[in-house]
């Protein structure tokens, strides 16, 4: 590993203050939350910081408030704190539900919200040092080698899937989030925070350099609200979906007046699919409806030469997770 200096900063501003001033420096600077990423890579040389900044020492960044009817959590929070927050569990299921199938227990206790939003692809060429676009390289290996769960929508010129759980959720709950940097404090919509690979290949967000993701902000839950996080994997446990699904219905009885479906695991960014939520707004959700849903996914698809069992699998996932929801008592 390279050895790096560790900053401990007690503000926000010092943080961003602490990476500007090493980048004026000619140093390369990585921001830290939990580090349990950060780190492998770090062990790797994937990243070469030779400045860790290290935001667990911020105070007050990992606390969850209430706010005009809605919810504002710092980036911070662990991952398990923020899995079973009674508020966020009653209110935000689908997060909630998508913090807690992340990884292992002892990762979710020092892994961050901010930080799992911002990892780093997990796409095998990528951590094992190969030369592809996003280790600076100019081409892509999953292409023509062992792209099983790669990209179905978005992909190209790289083929990575967005590897976190909780962005779909977030996405699905229209959050925002609160970015500090440089030019002070600016508010993103969640979906407009990821970034294709056809816009920048190497990077998966709009983060700019010394920018950190401080927070984020839900609004008020709607009064019939349910949601949930459906998430298939490859094994039992601990790992990162092969496709997973974030649903939110806003229902009046039994009829569903608006709905948000982000797929996971299956592109670039949280994959929103509009065409299926319009489908489903204003309809009693029966088998048949979710049965269309679910057809309605994968429209658009493209299937590389070894994920092609993405499709059936994204078809029968969004079915099955609308109709539990949509008849749930
Ligand atoms: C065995 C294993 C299984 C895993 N399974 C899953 C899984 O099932 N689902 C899943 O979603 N993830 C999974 N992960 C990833 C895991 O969730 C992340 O390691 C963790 O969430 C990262 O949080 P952290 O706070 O430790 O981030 P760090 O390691 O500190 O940082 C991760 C990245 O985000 C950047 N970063 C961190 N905080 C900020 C910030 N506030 N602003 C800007 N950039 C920031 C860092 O520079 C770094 O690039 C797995 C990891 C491992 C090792
Ligand atoms: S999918 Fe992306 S990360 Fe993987 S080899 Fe291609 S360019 Fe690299």
């Amino acid at each position: 590993m390279k050895t790096f200096a560790n900053k401990n900063p007690r503000t926000l501003d010092q943080a961003v203050s602490i990476a500007q001033q090493a980048r004026k420096e000619g140093q390369a600077a990585s921001i830290a939350g939990g580090g349990s990423d950060l780190l492998g890579m770090v062990k790797e040389f994937i990243v070469k910081p030779d400045v860790l900044v290290n935001l667990k020492t911020i105070k007050g960044l990992d606390q969850v408030e209430q706010a005009a009817g809605g919810m504002k959590i710092g980036g911070l929070i662990t991952l398990n704190a923020l899995g079973s927050h009674p508020l966020i569990r009653s209110q935000y299921t689908v997060l909630a539900e998508a913090a807690e199938t992340v990884a292992t227990p002892q990762i979710r206790n020092v892994g961050t919200l901010a930080g799992n939003v911002c990892q780093r692809p997990w796409c095998w060429y990528f951590r094992n040092g190969f030369p592809c676009l996003k280790n600076g390289g100019d081409q892509c290996f999953s292409i023509v080698g062992d792209n099983r769960f790669h990209a179905i929508f978005g992909g190209g010129p790289s083929y990575i899937v967005h590897p976190s759980d909780t962005a779909p959720a977030l996405v699905a709950l229209e959050a925002k989030f609160r970015i500090t940097g440089p030019s002070g404090e600016r508010m993103v919509p969640a979906a407009d925070f990821f970034v294709l690979p056809q816009q920048d290949a190497t990077k998966e967000n709009i983060l700019a350099e010394d920018e950190i993701l401080a927070g984020v902000q839900l609004a008020p839950a709607h009064p019939g609200r349910r949601s949930a996080y459906s998430k298939v994997l490859d094994r039992e446990a601990w790992t990162h979906a092969v496709i997973s699904a974030a649903v939110v219905l806003d229902m009046d009885k039994d009829v569903c007046q608006r709905a948000r479906i982000v797929l996971g695991g299956v592109a670039p960014i949280p994959w929103r699919l509009p065409k299926v939520e319009a489908m489903l707004a204003g309809q009693r959700i029966t088998p048949e409806l979710a049965a269309k849903a679910g057809e309605e996914a994968i429209v658009g698809a493209q299937k590389l030469s070894r994920n092609a069992y993405k499709l059936p699998m994204t078809k029968a996932l969004v079915k099955r997770t609308v109709l539990a929801l949509a008849t749930r008592a």
